[in-house]
């Protein structure tokens, strides 16, 4: 992106290393405005932290880079159970769903989570050096040169990820103290050699590691026993090939190398990880020696404990404290991991005095205890904040597990997609799942709740249920509702920012937007959801709402073309419109459709707020009663009746006062037709949401209302023989069959302030077909 004079931002992140991506789409994930500023023109080529640990899989699979469109696990990346503890062999594998490390070349991962970034809405300026930092009370200037000229960031907290010559801890005075380098690794890619692989080779002079890739280069590295460090980075293609030759006597002088560079064994740990508006995260809080990826993990997981702490607290949604958790938490795990790889480099560099040590050490590492522990903390599973007291599981991460669903499993890491709080209640008894969840409604806003039956195995099996951070951390585990309040209000807070629109106040007679009333035809500023939108009814609903202003999300299950081609079309109209993909009947479809809705609007909107709600999608049966299976009748309940239930229960968090509700029905409910009778009993039921929940949601000014079309056009081929079409016509008084936007219309009528008064009513949009 090309300069700008002086930009406001509620973030600037300094860097777009994977640190800084990462933390930047972390942020935009949380609400935030963010602006990631770095010096590079252009990323770089260059692998070099090439392993990805169990913990940081996870988080990838959290967020779903993994499997989702663009992500690294189609297919998932080599991987390898075995890796070292300072060059002794150690296996890496530990319950996770990711054991082992895996082989990603930082260019893809920088690739993928700067795309993710830009996706989620963060400004990537390159070409940006940043060279002074400015604290007011409420906010902090960022100077950087840009093209010879200087320019001014306006932010309200800035990170840098900006490495281990960090300029931002520079400028905000923050220490780095610990040891300089020592020893040193000289390493490159060299093309054109053949020379056998080592893993760590250790020879009288030194210690020699190579490994050859797929696509024919080479990468080398060689240690001199007692040589002291040069300057970090500053070695050349002619001391790799010398050093190689004293250590093993091979001449590698024929290859080409493509990139050189050195790096010690310095350790270095901020003093703080935040000073008043400035933050650290990666190398820039913590230098070490990059031994078996350590180095980027660590740094991937403070961008992941820091990224929704600090979205939180720019969007005004922090409890008091939250964003100093972020060096409490942090920092402690920093110290521990810089004491494992100093020891590291000492076991791995150290020449013919530390054999002795190796050999103990060895010894140790065949016990399995001592393996998992120290597997536990090279692959970051072991990381425990020290949150509270409590249930074991508080303070570790969640462990995944399948939850069971009425058909197929879900991922319980999966539920942490949208990096919002998570509440999931695997208790047995349904009343004690409805005491928790109801302990959590007023946190709706930030925190999902899902129950859920409880999986075959593992820790999730023995609590009823367990709050989990939007970092994939436990705050609290419990067998009952006991203490749940005071961890939600520790983490998060309740209500959260609304659409800033005026709203109808329920008593009022007549809706005001900015002191105009509101008439049908007028849904400006309000969102909309409407389900089964890709086609039929649905599609023309979407496109009636969103002409009259609404912002639309348009439902679909499987027809995501058709559901492009509907958003495409309101956006030619000048409509606002957005896909969502959820199929109702499969277990978690409901809380899927929640994931893609939520995030949706609160992309555009800011917020959650959803005006409108329409339960439209369906199935019909078309089989005889005879011949219904039960697996027909439950998919047939599933989508008609079952999902609007749990659609309207999980939407009441987002629906204001005021707010509309329009389920579709059918006139089967009123007009008999044996072959349909599974379909018209879910109808029937669909119907009954109307009455009670429009008697529930009453004081709170919302409506609900049923909608029971006759036959009407959709794509059904049955639509294209005339003599059927005129059959079915002679239905309706009319003497012809529904267009999808004559229900529409009527349904546009009750979702407008117009229809104010109209509430757990059935209105018959059959063109009269009901009249007998
Ligand atoms: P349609 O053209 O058959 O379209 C059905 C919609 O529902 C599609 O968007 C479809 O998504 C979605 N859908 C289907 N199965 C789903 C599932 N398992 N999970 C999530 N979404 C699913 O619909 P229509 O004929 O306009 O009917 C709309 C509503 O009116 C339905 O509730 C229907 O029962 C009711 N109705 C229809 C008539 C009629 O004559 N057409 C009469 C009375 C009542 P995909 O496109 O992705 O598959």
């Amino acid at each position: 992106m090309a300069g700008a004079d002086a930009v406001d931002t509620q973030v600037v992140v300094v860097g777009a290393g994977p640190v800084g991506l990462m933390l930047a789409g972390e942020l935009c994930l949380g609400g935030a405005d963010v602006t990631v500023l770095e010096l590079l023109d252009a990323p770089t080529t260059q692998s070099r932290a090439s392993t990805l640990h169990a913990r940081t899989m996870e988080i990838l699979h959290q967020r779903d880079l993994l499997e989702g469109p663009g992500g690294f696990g189609d297919p998932l990346p080599p991987h390898e159970p075995m890796g070292h503890f300072g060059g002794l062999p150690m296996d890496l594998r530990l319950p996770s769903p990711y054991p082992g490390q895996w082989k990603v070349p930082q260019v893809r991962t920088e690739e993928l989570l700067g795309a993710r970034a830009v996706e989620l809405g963060a400004r990537i300026m390159r070409g940006y050096r940043v060279v002074g930092l400015e604290p007011y009370p409420h906010h902090i200037e960022v100077a950087a040169e840009y093209g010879g000229r200087r320019e001014r960031f306006t932010t309200r907290y800035v990170v840098g990820c900006d490495g281990e010559d960090s300029a931002v801890r520079r400028l905000a005075g923050i220490g780095f103290p610990g040891n300089g380098a020592e020893r040193e690794l000289i390493r490159a890619d060299v093309d054109g050699i053949e020379i056998r692989n080592r893993r760590f080779e250790r020879l009288p002079k030194g210690l020699a590691i190579a490994a050859r890739r797929g696509d024919g280069v080479t990468r080398v590295m060689v240690h001199e026993f007692g040589r002291p460090a040069r300057a970090s980075g500053e070695a050349s293609s002619a001391d790799i090939v010398e050093a190689w030759r004293n250590v093993t006597g091979e001449d590698i002088s024929g290859g080409t190398p493509l990139w050189v560079n050195s790096f010690g064994d310095a350790s270095r740990h901020a003093e703080r990880y935040r000073d008043r508006r400035v933050l650290l995260a990666g190398d820039a809080a913590h230098q070490q020696m990059p031994i078996g990826g350590q180095a980027l993990n660590l740094g991937l997981q403070d961008a992941v404990n820091l990224g929704w702490k600090l979205a939180a607290t720019v969007v005004g949604q922090a409890p008091d404290g939250l964003l100093d958790t972020y060096h409490e938490e942090r920092h402690a795990v920093g110290r521990r991991v810089l004491s494992h790889i100093r020891a590291q480099a000492r076991l791995l560099l150290g020449g013919p005095e530390v054999e002795a040590l190796r050999s103990v050490v060895g010894e140790l590492t065949a016990y399995e205890p001592v393996r998992a522990h120290l597997a536990g903390t090279i692959s970051g599973l072991d990381v425990r904040y020290e949150t509270a007291a409590g249930h074991p599981l508080v303070g570790a991460r969640l462990p995944e597990a399948q939850l069971p669903g009425s058909a197929e499993p879900f991922s319980a890491l999966g539920l942490l997609r949208t990096g919002r709080g998570l509440l999931l209640v695997p208790a047995r008894q349904e009343e004690l799942r409805q005491r928790i969840a109801d302990v959590a409604r007023p946190w709706a806003a930030t925190v999902d709740t899902v129950t859920a039956l409880p999986p075959a195995e593992g820790p999730l099996t023995e609590v009823a249920a367990v709050l989990v951070r939007p970092d994939g951390h436990v705050a609290w585990a419990g067998d009952s509702p006991d203490g749940l309040d005071a961890a939600l209000g520790r983490w998060f807070t309740p209500g959260g920012p609304r659409d800033t629109l005026p709203r109808a106040h329920p008593h009022a007679t007549h809706a005001h937007v900015n002191g105009r009333r509101r008439n049908m035809g007028d849904l400006t500023g309000k969102t909309a959801l409407v389900t089964g939108a890709s086609r039929g009814m649905g599609r023309a609903t979407a496109e009636r709402l969103a002409r009259d202003g609404a912002l639309v999300a348009v439902h679909y299950a499987t027809n995501e073309d058709a559901a492009a081609e509907v958003v495409a079309g309101i956006e030619k109209d000048g409509g606002r419109a957005f896909a969502v993909p959820a199929e109702l009947d499969a277990p978690g479809g409901v809380h899927e459709l929640f994931l893609g809705l939520e995030r949706g609007l609160k992309e555009r909107t800011g917020s959650t707020v959803l005006d409108i709600l329409v339960n439209n999608a369906g199935v019909m049966g078309g089989v005889k009663p005879e011949d219904t299976t039960p697996d027909q009748f439950d998919r047939i309940f599933g989508v008609n009746a079952k999902a609007p239930f749990f659609i309207i229960q999980r939407a009441l968090a987002d629906i204001p006062d005021g707010g509309r509700i329009v389920n579709i029905s059918s006139g089967l409910t009123r007009f008999a037709n044996p072959d349909e009778i599974a379909y018209a009993m879910s109808k029937g039921a669909v119907e009954q949401l109307a009455l009670h929940f429009a008697k529930a949601l009453g004081p709170r000014g919302i409506t609900v209302n049923s909608v029971a079309p006759g036959i009407t056009r959709n794509g059904n081929p049955v639509f294209d023989i005339p003599e059927a079409v005129e059959a079915m016509a002679g239905l309706s008084t009319f003497n012809r069959v529904g267009e999808p936007q004559d229900v529409a219309d009527v349904i546009a009528f009750l979702v407008s302030d117009d229809a104010r008064w109209v509430t757990g009513s059935f209105v018959d949009a059959s063109g009269g077909t009901l009249l007998g």
